[in-house]
């Protein structure tokens, strides 16, 4: 009587944990897939919220006239919201979540950043 408890105890045991292992393998996986689709992407100039800041990849091609602010000095590299690290073409910008910008880009959000000429 005491071995076939033993046994049932056992076998409910290792069941569990071949739907523990189950259910960890499927979340790793699933997390993994999650964050292949939260990967940064380059943000598009097209993007809605791109378009009403006047974001280009290409500093130099922002034209003056319809963007006054814009001085040919400001690059999203020396600019105060830009992320990660210097000499990084594409670069993390706080006002764009999960998207990377040009380095050598521009919007009229533009901030010098701290420490520089
Ligand atoms: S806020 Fe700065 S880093 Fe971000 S897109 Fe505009 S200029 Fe570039």
């Amino acid at each position: 009587m005491t071995d076939s408890i033993n046994r049932r105890h056992l076998l409910r045991g290792a069941a569990g944990m071949v739907v523990g292992t189950a259910g960890l393998v499927a979340g790793v996986t699933m997390s993994r897939n999650a964050m292949a689709d939260d990967a940064f992407k380059h943000l598009e100039e097209d993007n809605a919220t791109a378009k009403a800041l006047g974001y280009h990849h290409d500093s130099k091609a922002v034209d003056p006239k319809k963007f006054p602010t814009h001085k040919p000095e400001q690059f999203c590299h020396n600019c105060q919201l830009v992320q990660g690290k210097d000499g990084e073409q594409w670069r993390g910008c706080t006002l764009f979540p999960k998207k990377l910008v040009n380095a050598d880009g521009w919007c009229r959000s533009w901030v010098k950043k701290a420490g520089t000429k």
